[in-house]
């Protein structure tokens, strides 16, 4: 099956990278996922296994530990994994650094980039990204965690919760209240690490989809963290983890366009083989039709986001509406194509080992996480009204 769709914004050195991450797809993903899922768990060494390839460490300079490259090493990375039969499930849990490192890099000292960036990327320790609460998701801003000031160390009492990769992290960075009235001005990041006392991973959640992917809640009670495991200044935080969200927004945008394009030659195959009334599948017209609208909107869906990913790379500013669009055009077009897939494969298309049915049930979460649907609608409606 051919995903490979030029590309404009690669050279040679992603094209080598796309045969190491397909091999890696193929040999340490595919076999084990149902497995994996079935134990709700992703091996630690799978992290390792993909750190010796480099893999970890793409988008990430030599100095830190990191194998060098660009945002589209990390997209390439992406849509080689899912066009094996990989899941976002699992990229989830190997790659969800890609979440949390990005911000220490950004906000973060030499030494703090030393102690919890490099060991990530040497796939050694395991780390997440702790902002939701079970009373705030959206609304960043209203997060009730808060830290209070005791000589050298934070004093953390409150909740998180939908943590991925929580439950097996060695360590959170955490999003916690700092300021009196906490809100924009008011909010810090802190790493806490496992075992630190007064911390505990609460829960583990039971999803619908991402089954290999742990999704912890965890709990703060009187928990000390030293101050020097603040990223950023105190009261600062709330900046740099708005500015995260654009990467992990396009990571989800690429994850969505590349288990759509998945889905799309899945269910080629399939209407080439399937016969009824004496013919493929593929000769009936509605399905034809069906299936290019399914490529149409991956297509565009995959232009788009590359697009606005070629302007992020390149450093632009003020991207935030763009990267908006991206993700609910990329999160649009796969729930439709999921959909559309498991049509075209009938009763099979709901049974476990074709693997349609798991890219319909990880898609649905990918219009929620990472800044729901109607978050990104606002996000472009602001920008609409700027200045009016
Ligand atoms: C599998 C999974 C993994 C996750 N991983 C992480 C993680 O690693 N770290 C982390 O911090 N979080 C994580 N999350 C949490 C995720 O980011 C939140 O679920 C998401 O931000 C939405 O927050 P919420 O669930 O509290 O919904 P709410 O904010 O309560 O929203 C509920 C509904 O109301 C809508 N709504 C809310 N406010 C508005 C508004 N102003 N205008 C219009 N509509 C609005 C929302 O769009 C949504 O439809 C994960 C969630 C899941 C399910």
């Amino acid at each position: 099956m051919g995903a490979v769709v030029p590309n404009p914004y690669i050279d040679d050195s992603h094209r080598q990278l796309a045969e190491t991450a397909r091999g890696f797809a193929r040999d340490q993903i595919v076999p084990y996922l149902p497995d994996w899922e079935r134990a709700g768990l992703i091996p630690r060494d799978l992290s390792r296994q993909a750190a010796e390839l480099g893999l970890l460490g793409l988008g990430y300079p030599p100095e830190v530990g990191g194998s060098g490259g660009d945002f589209f090493h990390v997209m390439t990375l992406i849509e080689e994994i899912l066009a094996a039969g990989g899941s976002i499930g699992v990229m989830s849990g190997v790659l969800g650094h890609g979440i949390v490192s990005p911000l220490i890099m950004a906000a973060g000292t030499d030494e703090q980039i030393e102690r919890w960036v490099r060991p990530v990327l040497a796939g050694e320790q395991l780390c997440a990204l702790a902002i939701t609460e079970p009373g705030a998701g959206s609304d960043v801003a209203g997060i009730a965690t808060r830290a209070v000031r005791d000589g050298d160390h934070y004093v953390v009492d409150g909740e998180k919760t939908f943590i991925s990769n929580g439950v097996r992290a060695d360590f959170v960075l955490t999003a916690v209240a700092t300021g009196d009235g906490g809100g924009h001005h008011g909010l810090s990041l802190l790493v806490i690490e496992k075992g630190t006392p007064g911390f505990e991973v609460s829960g583990s959640l039971d999803k619908m989809g991402w089954l290999c992917s742990d999704t912890a809640m965890l709990s703060f009670d009187g928990c000390r963290v030293p101050v020097d495991n603040r990223i950023g200044d105190e009261n600062a935080g709330f900046r740099p983890a708005m500015r995260n969200f654009e990467g992990e927004r396009l990571i989800m945008a690429t994850q969505c366009y590349a288990t759509a394009q998945r889905c799309v030659d899945l269910s080629r195959r399939y209407l080439q083989e399937r016969e009824a009334f004496g013919a493929p599948l593929a000769s009936q017209q509605v399905l034809r039709h069906k299936l290019a609208e399914m490529a149409r909107r991956t297509d565009v869906a995959r232009e788009y986001t590359r697009r606005v990913a070629d302007r992020y790379r390149a450093g632009e500013d003020g991207l935030a509406s763009q990267v908006a669009m991206a993700k609910n055009t990329a999160v649009e077009a796969l729930d439709f194509v999921v959909d559309a897939a498991v049509q075209i494969h009938g009763g099979y298309g709901y049974i476990r080992e074709f693997e349609v049915e798991r890219h319909y049930r990880d898609a649905r979460v990918m219009g929620i996480g990472g800044g729901t649907v109607e978050i990104m609608n606002e996000i472009i409606a602001k920008q609409l009204f700027a200045g009016t």
